[in-house]
């Protein structure tokens, strides 16, 4: 499967990023938390105009699974979702924000905000990982695709499945280094005071399941 570029501005913007942008690194999973709050908040938007939607609260939520012995994170939502061209257009471009498109093309009711808007939020993930891979199936389609990338060389994109309507981003996390400590996101109490920290005002559920070996 031909690797595809991202383009030179990207290249450039996305090395900043994971380098120096943020200076904290566990603030990646308040992005990726508000992300996946975004997503869910997108479907109710949709069903406020459109009556074939109906937005049960009780479907919606947002799950961090930790699976230490393989290091993988997970962060899943059961949001609208992206097409092949939104993970395309909206994580294969740095600074593209299919948030901020989604907030102008929707008159945004009172009390309800999307978060998103600068559209690098998810290039957060690679101060953590080496490998991103984000499962996705858009509300409406019966498709799902798989986008991976291990940062500023490119990404995949490839048919996959899945059944529920919803994203899945798996963050394979780095080694430790010497002056980097990294298991830490994949424990337990630590994942629990970052989201305590950054996502406690978030309006869905976030469940947690990790397994500890
Ligand atoms: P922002 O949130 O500021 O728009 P991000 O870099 O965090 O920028 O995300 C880029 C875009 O990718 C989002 O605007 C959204 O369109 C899409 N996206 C990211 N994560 C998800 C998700 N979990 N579900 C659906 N779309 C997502
Ligand atoms: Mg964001």
């Amino acid at each position: 499967m031909a690797k595809k570029q991202f383009k030179a501005e990207s290249k450039r913007l996305l090395e900043m990023m994971i380098n120096s942008i943020y200076s904290h690194k566990e603030i990646f999973l308040r992005e990726l938390i508000s992300n996946a709050s975004d997503a869910i908040d997108k479907i109710y938007y949709k069903a406020l105009t459109d009556d074939s939607l109906h937005f049960d609260k009780d479907n919606y939520y947002i799950k961090v699974i930790a699976d230490k012995e393989n290091r993988i994170l997970k962060i899943l939502d059961t949001g609208i979702g992206m097409t092949k061209e939104e993970l395309e257009n909206n994580l294969g471009t740095i600074a593209k924000s299919g948030s901020l498109s989604f907030k102008n093309e929707n008159e945004l009711k009172d009390g309800y905000d999307i978060i998103g808007q600068f559209g690098v939020g998810f290039y957060s993930a690679f101060m953590v990982a080496d490998v991103v891979t984000v499962i996705s199936k858009a509300l409406g389609s019966d498709e799902a695709y798989k986008w991976e990338s291990t940062g500023t060389d490119g990404y995949t994109i490839e048919p996959y499945e899945k059944d529920l309507v919803g994203t899945e981003v798996i963050l394979k996390i780095k080694e430790n280094t010497e002056d980097e400590n990294y298991d830490e996101y994949l424990e337990e109490y630590r994942l629990k005071a970052i989201i305590k920290k950054y996502s406690d005002f978030i309006r869905y559920p976030i469940k947690m399941d990790v397994t500890k070996t």
